[in-house]
């Protein structure tokens, strides 16, 4: 058993012996984010949870097609199919065309993804380029009988399809607590049920993202995409859905209706959640402010924080937590996390560097045994990173001279060490991230002082060459009179 992946599935509440449809290939899907703001530890979490499981995937020998999903229209502000589109809001409070919006943040993600070092899904789809898609399964389902068209749109009907399926198994919920939990909102009188969820919203006069169809001129509901997309290129019947606690109820418990309305059948074989983050042990929000991007994080900027945290310690810090646990922020944790990173990546360069001596072997290859029983064991990094830990001990000791190894375990035990702490985990050595192009403060500052003395030189050739060296980096250099400022592009 140790040996096989075990994956928690949220629908059957246990772990399970993962055992995907296809020997050789894994089809994953996870929800990306909605882009109409900049990336939080929110959208890192499950970043970093699926990145560690598609990693280990490729590395067990699956060939995984990854797909993460750009929610670029139909995401309304409360979830009860009322207020306003996310994406169109921003784009009215900051006059600029939604898709300027959504580009615009889409790009944001990615550079703070890259930064993370998440290696990019094979597909990355978008809700707004899968309308007719869309239009096509809320026609099935309305076909099929489980939803109806009110006032131009089009609803799904949670009663009439609990009569033959469980609505609510995903999230242990049944529809008699929901009945009495919801309120009715204004201009819920369109459903038949305040539970009931919008599969076409028909748009207001006001709302500039919309589509003709035979209902009205209107928009896709939220769930729809990823119940859509999922099974367009993983198809009908797929391994693995993951997504943040936060989504499981509505959103995922919407997606097996829609699926099981539309099809007969579940799309999904194995449902995975990721908890959620806490700034010093609160739920991170807005209104509490305690609410950190990842570049005040990067910076340090943010009243929270006593100095910033590299992108590396982030990832390395929510690694060091299970993706079932909560994950609490505090300057304290992330200082130890940046300390322990620190430690691992001087192992790493040490390793480097050890000759093999003497015949007396280490072994390695118990500690490597006990890193895949972890992994197998529902993706424990903890452990794993625990076990790296009983390595550096090891290789500080041969380093040292109190300790031997021959030849061939110095291969393994590199080989080993490096597969785990750069490959299933992903970590990056700190100069890998500066060659991504990311110059600290410091050194533009540093630059740009030697820039000044150039100028001061009347070496204007070389105090060019700087400026546009830094441009193509990203740092556009302004000149004032008594010296220069910088700022980031974008
Ligand atoms: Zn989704």
């Amino acid at each position: 058993m140790d040996n096989q992946l075990q994956i928690y599935n949220t629908l059957s509440r246990e772990k399970e012996v993962f055992k995907p449809l296809h020997p050789k290939r894994v089809g994953l899907y996870v929800c990306g984010p909605t882009v109409y703001g900049e990336p939080h530890l929110g959208h890192a979490r499950p970043a970093v949870t699926y990145d560690l499981l598609f990693r280990y995937l490729k590395y067990l020998g699956y060939k995984v097609r990854y797909v993460r999903n750009i929610t670029d229209v139909g995401h309304l502000e409360n979830d009860a199919d009322e207020g306003e589109d996310k994406i169109a809001k921003k784009a009215r409070l900051d006059q600029l065309e939604p898709m300027e919006v959504v580009e615009f943040y889409t790009r944001s993600y990615h550079r703070h993804m890259d930064q993370m070092n998440v290696e990019r899904p094979s597909i990355e789809p978008r809700a707004s380029g899968h309308i007719p898609e869309q239009q096509e399964m809320v026609q099935k389902i309305l076909e099929n009988g489980y939803a109806y068209v009110s006032n131009g749109s089009v609803y799904f009907d949670v009663a009439k399809y609990n009569e033959k399926f469980q609505y609510g198994k995903l999230s242990g919920r049944n529809l008699e607590d929901l009945q009495s939990n919801t309120r009715t909102l204004d201009g819920q009188n369109e459903k038949r049920n305040s539970f009931d969820f919008a599969l076409w919203k028909k748009a207001n006069p006001e709302h500039i993202m919309r589509w003709k169809s035979t209902w009205s001129e209107g928009f896709p509901g939220w769930h729809l995409e990823c119940s859509v997309m999922s099974t367009k290129y993983l198809g009908e019947t797929f391994d693995i859905h993951g997504g943040g606690m936060d989504l499981l109820f509505p959103h995922h418990e919407c997606e097996i209706a829609q699926s099981v309305a539309a099809q007969g059948e579940e799309a999904v074989r194995y449902w995975m959640h990721n908890n959620m983050v806490t700034i010093n042990g609160q739920k991170m929000g807005k209104s509490l402010g305690n609410f950190i991007n990842l570049q005040e994080l990067f910076s340090g900027e943010h009243k929270l924080l006593e100095k910033a945290y590299s992108p590396m310690t982030i990832r390395f810090f929510m690694l060091q937590a299970h993706y079932r646990s909560t994950l609490d922020f505090s300057n304290e944790a992330l200082q130890a996390a940046e300390k322990g990173f620190d430690r691992l990546m001087k192992a790493a360069e040490t390793l480097d560097k050890i000759k093999p001596s003497g015949d007396k072997a280490f072994d390695p290859a118990k500690h490597k045994a006990k890193m895949l029983e972890a992994m197998n064991d529902d993706l424990n990094s903890p452990v794993v990173i625990a076990q790296l830990f009983d390595l550096v001990k090891v290789i500080n000791s041969i380093s040292e001279g109190k300790e031997q190894i021959a030849a061939a375990e110095l291969n393994e035990l590199k080989e080993i060490f490096n597969s785990f702490v750069f490959g299933i985990l992903g970590l990056q050595k700190p100069e890998c991230a500066d060659e991504k192009g990311d110059l600290s403060g410091e050194l533009i500052d540093m630059i740009l002082e030697i820039r000044q003395e150039a100028k001061k030189n009347k070496d204007f050739a070389t105090a060019d060459l700087i400026r546009d060296e830094l441009k193509a980096k990203g740092v556009i250099v302004k000149d004032k009179k008594d010296g220069f400022e910088w700022e980031l592009e974008g």
